[in-house]
């Protein structure tokens, strides 16, 4: 399938809604849709990228929504590398629910993945809740990085897979 180098699963994780799918298809495809995307487009994206001379493969799986009925596990996020978990800037409720998204993969895989925190839909600031720097500090404090984006503005994507992949790579 592919004749790269490294290959790397990463899982998309947080609350329904959030922008998951929209940032995987911004990454993949560069588009965006105002819709729900949820049922369209389910399961996993590959990329090969070139990074420092190196072709690497990026499995990304997306849910099929599964996470509004609390029913993804460790069937979804085990043997992954790295992980990007999701919640909007303008929803306190998704900033809660991606603090448990990090404490269950701290809990389940230990420090065999890189962490990202994500604070989606930057684009809509004047309805922000979550304070940029209370987002970073939290991600500090749990050894993950804090990146923002907007799928929809096409703004931190695909630096966030870069820095992302060049992580993984390092294992940190
Ligand atoms: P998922 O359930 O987490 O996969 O979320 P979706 O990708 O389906 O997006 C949910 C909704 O948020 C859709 O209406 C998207 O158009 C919208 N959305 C996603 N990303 C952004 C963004 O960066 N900015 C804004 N304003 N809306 C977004
Ligand atoms: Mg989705």
């Amino acid at each position: 399938m592919t004749d790269a180098e490294k290959s790397f699963k990463v899982v998309l994780l947080g609350e329904g809604c959030v922008g998951k799918t929209s940032i995987v298809l911004r990454y993949i495809q560069n588009t965006f849709n105002d819709k729900h995307l949820m049922t369209q487009h389910a399961g996993f994206f590959q990329k090969n990228i070139n990074i420092g001379g190196k072709r690497v493969c990026l499995t990304i799986w997306d849910t099929a929504g599964q996470e509004r009925f609390h029913a993804l596990g460790p069937i979804y996020y085990r043997g992954s590398q790295g992980a990007l978990v999701v919640y909007d800037i303008t929803d306190n409720d998704s900033f809660i629910k991606a603090k448990n998204w990090i404490k269950e993969l701290k809990t389940m895989l230990g420090n065999d993945i890189s962490l990202c925190i994500i604070g989606n839909k930057c684009d809509l600031e004047k309805t922000r809740v979550i304070s940029l720097a209370e987002a970073e500090a939290y991600a500090k404090s749990v050894g993950a990085i804090h990146y923002s984006t907007s799928a929809k503005l096409n703004k931190g994507v695909e630096d966030l897979f870069l820095d992302l992949t060049r992580r993984m790579m390092s294992n940190v």
